[in-house]
């Protein structure tokens, strides 16, 4: 029988799979290690698989934590960069990272954590589960010993969020179930791998590792990152991001004034989810409250609430107004992917327009722009 090894890194920040109690409220991590360590296969540092051919597969794994393991629902832009920089930090020492996590927020932190971590080349699988790992009938065994498996053998250089049986791209997943274990989709792009019997990974589905010079294999790329993460977290006291589903009816209220003059820290980035293809009412002063919040400097994106499907701003009259209220397209990303790329961009201390620019180009595989080329300045990629 031949034999593989790898090292990978396990980051538990809370979320169901570690959490028993009623009300359920995570575990301490060492109560979490003691729990792992009961599990077939598992001791206090290995996971042994037996796949089902001729090898033996050995996961040296090191189980890290929060101080403080949490709720997903209490994640903040804060903690995506910390998360980012525990990943970096130990980014040469293992094949792969695990991060265990809610599932509440997941796709917000698998969305960061993709822009965050530019220049990725190794795998960083999120996962968490609908039931404790403490109970008996739970997805959480399954999703863990998966999820490790991927962050040690499958080379995938992306953020990916695996649950049930997929792994998808952290930048095109969105919870779509409280209690399903098919809890995760990614609605506008396949699935990057599926595990049965065997794990298939879609290789002409994955993004291509990045060119070398821009490569976290690079000391010089990672020192760069690291960089652009302390510049992220000085700067996110300084601004907010707002995300609204519009409604019918938004346009008699003042919705709009208020959220953008009420919000502290400033608002600098909105997150519209808008009605279909992108469309909002065309009520001069819901417009002009948003013409104004645009000449402000506020980046406004004109996203979709419908899960599936691209924002195509040319289809209708009634998306030209928000058009010309300065709103650019969110073409076809989650409204989790939007959120989470303006908190990015404006973290690393962008212009507006340069925002605008980049905020309509792929920059991870979280867009397809299907309409031409984007609108506004060209903006030297970097
Ligand atoms: N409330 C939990 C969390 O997001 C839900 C879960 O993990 O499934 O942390």
């Amino acid at each position: 029988m031949s034999k593989t090894s790898a090292q990978i890194y396990v980051l538990y920040t809370g979320g169901t799979i570690g959490m028993d109690g009623r009300p359920l409220a995570p575990m301490p991590a060492s109560r979490l290690q003691r729990l792992l360590e009961t599990m077939p296969g598992f001791d206090s540092s290995t996971l042994t698989l037996h796949p089902l051919d001729d090898r033996e597969l050995r996961i040296n794994y090191v189980l890290d934590a929060f101080d403080e393991p949490i709720d997903s629902s209490a994640m903040t832009p804060n903690d995506w960069v910390m998360i980012a920089r525990r990943i970096l930090d130990r980014y040469a020492d293992y094949d792969g990272f695990v991060v265990l996590h809610g599932t509440d927020t997941m796709a917000w932190t698998t969305s960061a954590l993709a822009f965050l971590l530019e220049g990725l080349a190794k795998p960083v699988i999120v996962t968490g589960s609908q039931v404790p790992l403490a109970q008996t009938r739970t997805d959480a065994l399954r999703n863990l010993v998966t999820a490790m498996q991927l962050a040690a053998t499958s080379g995938v250089p992306e953020v990916g969020l695996f649950f049930d049986v997929a792994l998808y791209r952290g930048c095109r997943a969105a919870k779509v179930s409280t209690s399903a274990f098919e809890g995760f989709a990614s609605p506008n792009y396949p699935p990057l791998a599926t595990a049965g019997i065997t794990i298939d990974v879609s290789e002409s589905l994955v993004r291509l590792p990045p060119p070398i010079e821009s490569s976290m294999q690079r000391p010089e790329h990672r020192a760069r990152v690291a960089a652009r993460l302390e510049a992220i977290e000085q700067a996110l006291p300084r601004f907010s991001v707002l995300s609204l589903v519009l409604y019918p009816g938004i346009q008699t209220s003042n919705a709009i004034e208020v959220l953008l003059d009420a919000t502290e820290p400033p608002v600098r980035g909105l997150v519209l989810q808008a009605f279909g293809e992108g469309n909002a009412p065309s009520t001069p002063s819901f417009l002009e409250a948003l013409r104004r919040a645009h000449d402000r400097g506020v980046v406004i994106v004109d996203g979709t609430q419908v899960v599936q499907g691209s924002v195509n701003v040319d289809a209708y009259q009634s998306a030209s107004g928000l058009e010309q209220a300065g709103a650019i397209s969110g073409y076809d990303m989650t409204p989790e992917a939007a959120q989470a790329k303006l908190v990015y961009l404006l973290g690393l201390g962008l212009s507006q327009q340069e925002v605008e620019v980049l905020m309509q180009r792929n920059l991870r595989g979280e867009l397809r722009a299907e309409s031409g080329p984007t609108r506004g300045l060209v903006f030297a990629e970097h």
